[in-house]
């Protein structure tokens, strides 16, 4: 079983979706109902954040997707993205918000900023569940953020460890021999 692994519960389902309603809720507020919004998922991580998160949103809204992956080994990260899928639509003066599952050093986040600044929209925000603020290497603004986390691997709600418990219903830390 899935469950076999899990050392601790981080993060439950309930926190989770508690913190969902309220990041929506706040969105929804910031956003007028003439924007035009486009919300951008991060593939594969953000994808039960953003499907739960956009539920809560009571604004119009267009879903893109993009999927990136950094250039090197996962540990040592080098700041270099490749783009794997790109947007389908033109974001030309439209609200973009960036909805990404973890910012850990923020090269990630930092590299899309810049991309998706690059196609002149009215505006880019970023949202993001999970947030480790003492691994942070660049400068990058996070506008909603769902929990700050120490430095520890997490897994669950989208998060995978080698493509595995991503279906995972809460926030969690493996036990060693899930390592293995
Ligand atoms: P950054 O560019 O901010 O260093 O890395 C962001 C990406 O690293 C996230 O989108 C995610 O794919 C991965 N990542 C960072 N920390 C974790 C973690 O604790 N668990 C998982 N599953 N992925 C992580």
């Amino acid at each position: 079983m899935l469950e076999n692994y899990i050392q601790e519960i981080l993060i439950s389902e309930e926190e989770i979706t508690n913190k969902v309603k309220e990041l929506g809720r706040q969105i929804s507020n910031d956003y007028g109902d003439d924007q035009q919004l486009i919300v951008v998922g991060i593939l594969k991580g953000a994808i039960i954040f953003l499907s739960d998160l956009v539920r809560e949103i009571k604004l119009p809204i267009a879903l893109d997707f993009m999927a990136v992956s950094s250039y090197g080994s996962s540990t040592e990260s080098s700041g270099a993205v490749r783009i794997l899928k790109d947007l389908e639509r033109d974001v030309e003066n439209k609200h973009v918000l960036i909805v990404e599952d973890i910012v850990d050093t923020g090269l990630t986040l930092k590299y899309l900023l810049d991309n998706l600044w690059s196609r002149k929209p009215a505006s880019v925000k970023t949202c993001t569940l999970l947030d480790k603020p003492s691994r942070r290497l660049v400068d990058v603004t996070v506008d909603y953020n769902g929990f700050s986390i120490p430095d520890k691997f997490v897994v669950g709600y989208g998060l995978d460890f080698a493509e595995n418990y991503r279906n995972l219903p809460y926030i969690a830390i493996l036990k060693p021999e899930a390592y293995e």
